[in-house]
C-alpha cells in the first residue's frame, strides 16, 4: 500500500527547540515576546534572552530553548524563524536544504519526493516552484 502523503504535520518531537543555541531574534521578535510575556524589556532580556554583540537569542536550559517545556510555552509570541520552521523558502532552490531540514524534522514531507514537496511549498509561499536543483 502506498505511503500516505503528508506535506507537514508537526510530531511535537521538540527537536527544533533543542540545542545549545537558538534562532536569533530581530527587533520585532523581541517586541512581540515582551508583549506576550507582559514583562518589562529589561526583565525579558535578563531572564530569557542573551545578547552577543548584535545577535539576540533565547537562553538555553538543559540543552533546549528556555521556553520549551513539552512544547513551546510562548507559541503566540515566538520568533518569526520559529514560526517559519520547517517551511523554509530556501528548500525551493536547494535540494540539499530540503534533505537537511527533512532530516531534522520528522513531520516534513512524509511520502513525498522533492519535486512534489516543492510544488506544495511554492503554492503555499506563492513562489515559483524550482525544485530542480539537486544536492
Ligand atoms: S522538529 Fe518538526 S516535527 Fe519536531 S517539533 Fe519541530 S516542527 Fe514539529
Ligand atoms: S521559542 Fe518556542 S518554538 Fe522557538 S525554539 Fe523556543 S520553545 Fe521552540
Amino acid at each position: 500500500m502506498a505511503q500516505e502523503k503528508i506535506f507537514f504535520e508537526c510530531q511535537r518531537c521538540g527537536y527544533c527547540c533543542h540545542g545549545e543555541t537558538t534562532v536569533s531574534l530581530d527587533p520585532a521578535d523581541v517586541e512581540r515576546l515582551v508583549a506576550h510575556l507582559g514583562r518589562p524589556l529589561e526583565e525579558v532580556m535578563a531572564r530569557y534572552l542573551r545578547q552577543t554583540k548584535a545577535v539576540i537569542q533565547m537562553q538555553t536550559v538543559d540543552g533546549h530553548c528556555i521556553f520549551y517545556n513539552q512544547g513551546c510555552t510562548v507559541h503566540p509570541g515566538r520568533p518569526w524563524r520559529c514560526a517559519q520552521w520547517p517551511l523554509h523558502p530556501s528548500i525551493l532552490t536547494d535540494h540539499a536544504n530540503f534533505l537537511a531540514i527533512k532530516g531534522s524534522c520528522p513531520g516534513l514531507a512524509r511520502g513525498m519526493d522533492y519535486e512534489e514537496f516543492c510544488g506544495w511549498l511554492a503554492a503555499l509561499l506563492d513562489q515559483p516552484s524550482a525544485g530542480g536543483e539537486r544536492g
